[in-house]
């Protein structure tokens, strides 16, 4: 029998807790905040950031919403994410990718204060990553942990397959499963014969965009399925694995939508409270 591990269900706990501990946090007179910046208006992205503030409201999360034209330039973002890192009253800073071209990605990721740095992408935050330091990572990678966690899924000494290698989710959760005791290899777009690798893994996280990359001939009988990817095919939300066609041969999958992605905002806001605690706790 699959088990559908259910991202939604973890995600209403999660929030649950959050709520708690910014009850906690106002009582000390601390009200955690986060300032997300929009540059431009990507429709997908003005989606992603409804629902962050949504859910920020739902759990006494104070947000900020920053949106700055697409004609900004690197100098001025820069500029104002400085302005945000000195301003005491701000404990995350998030922006949302993607960037308009005349901005490098790498170096906002480098300005935004690696104590503020929400997403886990700074260089700093990621370097600790690898070295065993995993107080700060991104929302994504926090998820995927929790849905582990919480279905008490084994990793030690199994054969985990990371489709993917970008910062955001690829490399830093190869560094978390890793750390797990997990055998890990990470494929990506050039690698030759992807379907010779996915067949000797005994779990596969994807996190391409590419639907039905993965099909259950791929796969060996038991599998945990790991789906990161989003994409829209006709209309419908879809993952990068053939959910039906793979759901007979995995003993474990997550669904699209329902399984990372609430799981990716929910990460993140639990983000902001560690935040909060870390920087409270220094002063
Ligand atoms: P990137 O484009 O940064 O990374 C995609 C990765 O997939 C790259 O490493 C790329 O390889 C690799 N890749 C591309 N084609 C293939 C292929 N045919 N075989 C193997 N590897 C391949 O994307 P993101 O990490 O930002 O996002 C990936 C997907 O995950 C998207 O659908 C996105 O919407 C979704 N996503 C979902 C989240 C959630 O909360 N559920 C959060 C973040 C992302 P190379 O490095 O060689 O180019």
């Amino acid at each position: 029998m699959v088990t559908i591990l259910e991202g939604r269900t973890l995600a209403t706990q999660i929030k649950n807790k959050i709520k708690k501990e910014v009850i906690q946090l106002k009582e000390n007179g601390v009200v955690p905040t986060i300032c997300v910046i929009q540059v431009g208006e990507d429709p997908a992205s003005t989606i992603y950031l409804r629902k962050k503030k949504e859910f920020a409201q739902s759990v006494g999360i104070k947000e900020i919403s920053l949106r700055f034209s697409q004609e900004i330039t690197q100098q001025e973002l820069i500029d104002k994410i400085k302005e945000l890192n000195a301003d005491a009253a701000i404990n995350a800073i998030m922006v949302q990718l993607p960037l308009p071209q005349q901005i490098d990605e790498q170096a906002i990721f480098e300005t935004i204060a690696p104590q503020k740095d929400v997403d886990g992408f700074h260089p700093y935050n990621q370097g600790k990553l690898w070295q065993g330091d995993s107080q700060i990572m991104p929302a994504t990678v926090r998820g995927i942990l929790s849905l582990i966690d919480s279905y008490e899924l084994d990793l030690v000494g199994k054969n985990t397959l990371i489709i993917g290698r970008s910062v955001i989710v690829g490399k830093p959760l190869a560094s978390q499963l890793l750390a797990r005791d997990a055998t890990v290899t990470i494929a990506h777009s050039k690698t030759q014969d992807l379907s010779a690798i996915t067949k000797k893994a005994d779990i596969i996280v994807s996190d391409v965009g590419q639907a039905n990359l993965i099909t259950s001939k791929m796969l060996k009988q038991g599998v945990v399925l790991l789906d990161v990817g989003i994409n829209r095919v006709n209309g419908r939300v879809v993952g990068d694995v053939a959910f039906e066609d793979c759901k007979v041969k995995a003993s474990a999958i997550t669904p699209v939508p329902g399984g990372i992605g609430p799981l990716t905002v929910a990460s993140l806001m639990e983000q902001v409270v560690i935040l909060t605690r870390i920087q409270k706790d220094d002063r």
